[in-house]
């Protein structure tokens, strides 16, 4: 069992935008990084940004069909015009499941884990996954992004006027 725990919906660290790492500290993040993959796997998700983990920093490890891959300060600098809707769900937000427009393909700038700076295209779920784990360095979860609410919406509205409340 992993010693990470999962930061859920309303918590404000998932509403704050994430610190760059600086490239010369990245050997520090090593074992961050491989406990987050683990716990990636374990909670069966296809994707875990640092925020969801309590840390904002700009990482996210993402599931591809050749292994977890880490992004460390990651930029989409080319998208699509094309969309596609597809379903999500998010581990800080469990249960609850909506449909958002993604880029259906996006080209990402962002580093090796030895500091090299690559660029790779992703498209369909793969790019999907990318999108949605970038909106989370930025503070943004998938709830602002859909217009509708497929799974959990009672959860939701229970957990957004408790957000209300506490204003
Ligand atoms: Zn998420």
């Amino acid at each position: 069992m992993s010693k990470l725990h999962i930061t859920t919906y309303p918590s404000p660290i998932l509403r704050e935008g994430s610190k760059p790492i600086p490239i010369s500290e990245l050997p520090k993040y090593k074992n961050l990084i491989k406990e987050m993959v683990s716990f990636m796997k374990e909670k069966d998700g296809l994707g875990l940004a640092a925020p969801q983990i309590g840390q904002n920093i700009q990482l996210a490890i993402v599931s591809t069909n050749d292994g977890a891959i880490a992004l460390i300060n990651p930029k989409i600098i080319k998208k699509s015009w094309k969309k596609e809707n597809g379903e999500e769900g998010c581990l800080s937000l469990p249960s609850i499941f909506g449909m958002v427009k993604r880029h259906s393909k996006i080209s990402v700038l962002t580093f090796s884990q030895a500091g090299k700076e690559i660029t790779f295209t992703a498209k369909g779920l793969f790019a999907r996954v990318i999108q949605h784990e970038i909106d989370h360095l930025n503070g943004i979860l998938f709830i602002d992004r859909t217009k509708k609410i497929t799974q959990g919406k009672d959860e939701l509205e229970k957990l957004e006027k408790d957000v209300k409340n506490k204003k």
